[in-house]
C-alpha cells in the first residue's frame, strides 16, 4: 500500500512514529497525481514545488521534537473557490483564470497554521454553479469509479482527488448539496457543516445565507479531526456565532444506542434507482443491529424546497456576481476605452452560460414588480422548511435519507438540460434551505458505481451525525471501496 492510500488519522500516527516523513508521504500523493490526473482532471492547480518545501518544513519540525497538530505534514487539495495568497484562484471561471489572491481564505489560514501541506487547487463547476463539474470553465472532471461519468459537483475535483487517493483530504463548499452530492458518486466521506460553523471569509461566494465549508474525506473520523480545525467564530465573518465548538473526536467514540433515527417519506420518490433506495433500507437496517431506532417521519414540504432555492440562489448570485466587473479583479476587456462596453465585454467573455442563467433569473426575480411573486414566496417556503425540520428534530435526533435519486450519470447526459440538473438536488437542498448539517458516507454499489446515505442532525449538531457515520464505518466496508483506476 503506497502512503497516499491512509486515511489523515493512519498518517498522523505514521508520522508522528517516523514510520515515513511527510516528504515521503506528499511525494506519493504527487505521484498519483502525475499518473492519473491527465484522465481524471481533478486538478485546477498542482503546487508540487510548494507542498514539497512544506513537507520538508514538517519533517524538520518533527525532528527537532516540535509538538505539532495533527494535520502537520499532511497533503489537503482545496476547492478552487477558496482564496490562497500566492496561489491561482479561478474558480474555475474564465473571469479568474489567471487571479492571484493576495490573501487567505480563514479555513486556508487555519490549515497553514496547522503546518498542513497545500497539495493544489481543485475544478469545480464554474463559481460553484453546477452538479456535475461540467460546469467549469476549463474542463470537466471524470469520476475515477468510471471515467466517462460525472463526479458530481460542484466540489467534483475535490472528490475525485481523495477517491482517487491524489491528496489525504480536501475542502469542498455546499450551498446546495455540493459536498454531499459529489462525495456520494465518488464513494467518500463529506461534511456539509450547519450555517456558520465554519468561517466563509475569503471563499467566493455564491448563495451568502446557504454557503458552507466542509471537509472531504475517507471516513467520518477524518471529518471529526479536521472539523476541530476549521470550526468557530471568526471576526471576518459576522454569520459565524460563538457556539461552543465540540470535541468531535471525542463525541464520536460513544456507540449509538439509543440514537433516534427518521426515515422521511418525502425522499423516496418515484424515479428515484430502485438500488438508491435499497442502499439507505439496509443502512437504516444496520443502523437499527447498531442500536440505534427507525421511525418514519414526514417532512412535508420537501416538494417545494427546490423551487424556493432556484429563486433565492439566483437572486444571491446576482448580486454577488456584480463584483467581476472587469475593472476590480480578473479579466478585463478594455479595448474599447468605454466603461459599460468594459463591463459588458468583460461579463459577456467571462462568465458562463450557468452563471448568466443564474443572474438573469435572480435579476428578474428581485425586480420591484416580481419580489413579491418570486423572492418574498421563495423565503417563506424557506421558512416552512426550516419548521419541518424543528418539527423533526423534536422526535428524532438524525434524519437519514438518500444523496441523490441516481448514482453518477454520464458526462453529458443532463448538463443541456438546466431543469433536470436542478431536479438531482432534490434530497440535498431542503437542509441546505435550514441551515443544518448533513454527512454524506458511502453505503453501497448500484452498478459498480458508489452510492452514499445523507445523515442529517439540527444545527450544530454535527458530532451526532459524525457519531453514527463512525459507528456505521466502524460496521461496514463500503467506504473502504476504492475505484479501480490502476
Ligand atoms: N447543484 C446545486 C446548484 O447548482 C448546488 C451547488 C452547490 O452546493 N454549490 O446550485
Amino acid at each position: 500500500m503506497s502512503l497516499n492510500q491512509l486515511t489523515l488519522i493512519e498518517a498522523f500516527e505514521g508520522l508522528r512514529q517516523g514510520k515515513f516523513t511527510s516528504e515521503e508521504l506528499t511525494r506519493d500523493c504527487l505521484k498519483q497525481i502525475k499518473k492519473f490526473d491527465s484522465q481524471v482532471k481533478a486538478f485546477v492547480t498542482v503546487d508540487e514545488a510548494g507542498a514539497i518545501s512544506q513537507a520538508k518544513a514538517v519533517d524538520e519540525k518533527i525532528k527537532n521534537g516540535d509538538s505539532l497538530s495533527p494535520l502537520a505534514g499532511i497533503p489537503v487539495a482545496i476547492k478552487d473557490l477558496f482564496c490562497t495568497q500566492g496561489l491561482k484562484t479561478t474558480a474555475s471561471s474564465k473571469i479568474l483564470a489567471d487571479y492571484v489572491p493576495p490573501y487567505d481564505a480563514t479555513v486556508v489560514k487555519k490549515l497553514k497554521d496547522n503546518d498542513a501541506v497545500i497539495i493544489g487547487k481543485t475544478n469545480c463547476d464554474e463559481f460553484a454553479m453546477g452538479g456535475s463539474t461540467e460546469n467549469s470553465a476549463f474542463f470537466p472532471t471524470k469520476n475515477p469509479w468510471d471515467l466517462e461519468r460525472v463526479p458530481g459537483g460542484s466540489s467534483g475535483g475535490s472528490a475525485a482527488a481523495v477517491a482517487a487517493d491524489m491528496c489525504l483530504y480536501a475542502l469542498g463548499t455546499d450551498t446546495g448539496g455540493s459536498i454531499r452530492q459529489p462525495s456520494s458518486f465518488c464513494n467518500i466521506s463529506g461534511l456539509k457543516v450547519s450555517y456558520g460553523r465554519v468561517s466563509r471569509f475569503g471563499v467566493l461566494a455564491m448563495t451568502s445565507s446557504l454557503d458552507t465549508i466542509g471537509p472531504m474525506a475517507k471516513t467520518a473520523q477524518d471529518n471529526a479531526l479536521i472539523l476541530q480545525y476549521l470550526a468557530g467564530p471568526d471576526v471576518k465573518d459576522a454569520t459565524t456565532p460563538s457556539e461552543p465548538v465540540d470535541d468531535y473526536s471525542q463525541a464520536i467514540v460513544q456507540n449509538i444506542q439509543g440514537l433516534k433515527i427518521g426515515l422521511p417519506k418525502e425522499y423516496f420518490i418515484e424515479g428515484m434507482d430502485s438500488e438508491v433506495r435499497q442502499a439507505v433500507l439496509d443502512a437504516a437496517k444496520k443502523f437499527e443491529e447498531l442500536g440505534a431506532t427507525v421511525v418514519d417521519v414526514s417532512l412535508p414540504h420537501t416538494e417545494f424546497a427546490i423551487a424556493a432555492y432556484y429563486i433565492i440562489c439566483p437572486s444571491e448570485v446576482s448580486s454577488n456576481m456584480a463584483r467581476y466587473d472587469g475593472i476590480r479583479y480578473g479579466l478585463s476587456e478594455r479595448q474599447s476605452g468605454d466603461l459599460l462596453d468594459i463591463y459588458l465585454t468583460s461579463r459577456a467573455k467571462g462568465l458562463g452560460s450557468e452563471v448568466k442563467r443564474r443572474i438573469m433569473i435572480g435579476t428578474y426575480a428581485l425586480s420591484a414588480g416580481y419580489y413579491d411573486a418570486y423572492y418574498k414566496k421563495a423565503m417563506q417556503v424557506r421558512t416552512l422548511v426550516k419548521g419541518d425540520f424543528e418539527q423533526t428534530f423534536g422526535e428524532v435526533d438524525v434524519i437519514l435519507t438518500p444523496v441523490a435519486p441516481t448514482p453518477a450519470y454520464k458526462l453529458g447526459e443532463n448538463i443541456n438540460d438546466p431543469l433536470k440538473m436542478y431536479l438531482e438536488d432534490a434530497f440535498t437542498i431542503p437542509a441546505s434551505l435550514a441551515g443544518i448539517c448533513g454527512l454524506t458516507i458511502p453505503a453501497g454499489l448500484a452498478g459498480g458505481l458508489p452510492v452514499g446515505i445523507q445523515l442529517l442532525a439540527k444545527r450544530f449538531d454535527e458530532k451526532t451525525i459524525l457519531r453514527a457515520g463512525h459507528h456505521y464505518q466502524q460496521a461496514t466496508n463500503w467506504h473502504k471501496q476504492k475505484p479501480s483506476i490502476k
